[in-house]
């Protein structure tokens, strides 16, 4: 996969409309459909403000929800346009359709340094089936295509791939940082590379664990998914979470690094409980893990030998969570693993979803040197996958 791809400033977007796809996938208050979280508008703006500068006429879009080819007005961009225009400090012209008769007409008419907003994508069902007519349709009103939606590059939908069978095709800023940096990761990572994994399910990762074997010095293993490795090597899990089923793959797994000779890493101490609860009392076990209890977080010798690998690093990338780090009680695993990532002095990249949910909600955000936008996105990127929203822009 060439992570090397244009970005809009290898392209001249002067005068030009420009087709922008945005992530505006916030999240909204369910009673009153208030946007409760504007991260991603805001982290849309930098690509926004360099092709307004440019002259450029935008043509933003986006999906928002699941309304699953519906039209449901409760999912209706509109507010996002409210909230961009008062960042933006400037009119947003919204759009009542996609590809209809108001979307042309007001995209026929857009100015330069003009800038106006689709209504949601995944209003009509032929986005997310990639319909080449619609992507036609949609590309019709512009010359140039942009791609900043990172969340969405793992899908090959109109917007996020079909478009570009029609137009120029370069990232945004955003997904212009998210190729940069984990490219680079993966391409040529700057070592020792160390992958931290966690999490609830080994199935979830199994194909990163086989990519990063691949790549990695150090692989660790923490969160839930540990036990079916714990399982594998022969000790006892008691209640903790285990994939039956993965048993072998697990031994293949570790059989396969030591042959590699890449360090893989597991829990050698836990912090259990008699229930899955907030309320229930941390006990420590040492290798086996008795009947009754079920590991959910590291435990403090496991947290000096993960951090310790850590501290010595040229790369980290950690996906997945330590343990429970819903629970205060069993959050210290995963605080430790922000902790150490954050003082390590390599080049940190922490995956979408819970990881980046964990590290914001322990305050070490702003020391990392990169959150992924992208839960499932940087997930399909670890594993090596073509990416089709990647694959479709412009080569360097
Ligand atoms: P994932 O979405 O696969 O990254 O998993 C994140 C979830 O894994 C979080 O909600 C954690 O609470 C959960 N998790 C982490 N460690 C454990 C554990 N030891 N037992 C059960 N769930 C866990």
């Amino acid at each position: 996969m060439n992570y090397n791809k244009k970005t809009v400033k290898d392209i001249d977007v002067a005068g030009k409309k420009v087709l922008l796809r945005c992530d505006f996938n916030v999240p909204q208050d369910k009673a009153t459909g208030a946007i409760t979280d504007d991260k991603r508008i805001v982290a849309a703006l930098p690509t926004i403000q360099y092709l307004l500068e440019q002259n450029a006429a935008v043509i933003a879009c986006s999906h928002l929800g699941k309304p699953k080819g519906e039209w449901k007005e409760s999912l209706s961009l509109a507010p996002v346009a409210k909230r961009l225009s008062e960042l933006l400090g400037k009119d947003v012209i919204f759009a009542k359709d996609i590809i209809g008769e108001d979307a042309k007409a007001k995209a026929a008419a857009l100015q330069p340094g003009q800038i106006m907003l689709l209504e949601n994508l995944r209003f009509d069902k032929r986005e997310e089936k990639n319909d080449p007519e619609f992507a036609k349709e949609l590309s019709s009103m512009a010359e140039v295509y942009v791609s900043d939606a990172f969340g969405t590059v793992h899908r090959a939908h109109a917007s996020t791939a079909g478009v570009a069978a029609y137009l120029p095709a370069v990232s945004g800023f955003l997904i212009g940082k998210e190729l940069d940096i984990m490219g680079k990761a993966l391409d040529d990572p700057k070592r020792p590379f160390v992958a931290v994994l966690g999490g609830a399910k080994v199935s979830d990762k199994i194909n990163v664990i086989n990519n990063l074997l691949e790549k990695a010095d150090t692989i660790i293993i923490g969160g839930g998914m540990a036990y079916t490795f714990k399982k594998a090597q022969g000790y006892t899990i008691g209640q903790s979470l285990l994939e039956a089923d993965k048993l072998d793959y697990a031994k293949d797994m570790m059989a396969k690094a030591e042959a590699k000779g890449v360090k893989f890493l597991l829990p050698v101490d836990n912090l259990c409980a008699a229930e899955f609860s907030a309320d229930a009392k941390p006990v420590l076990a040492e290798g086996n893990i008795p009947d009754d209890l079920m590991g959910m977080d590291i435990g403090p010798k496991t947290i000096a030998a993960f951090s310790d690998a850590v501290k010595g690093a040229g790369t980290v990338v950690w996906n997945g969570p330590m343990g429970v780090f819903e629970f205060p009680a069993f959050a210290e695993g995963t605080k430790a693993m922000a902790k150490a990532l954050a003082e390590s002095g390599a080049i940190t990249i922490v995956g979408g979803g819970d990881s980046a949910a964990a590290v914001e909600q322990l305050g070490f955000a702003d020391k990392m040197t990169h959150i992924s936008t992208g839960g499932g996105a940087s997930l399909e990127f670890l594993e090596g996958k073509e990416l089709p929203g990647v694959a479709c822009l412009l080569d360097k």
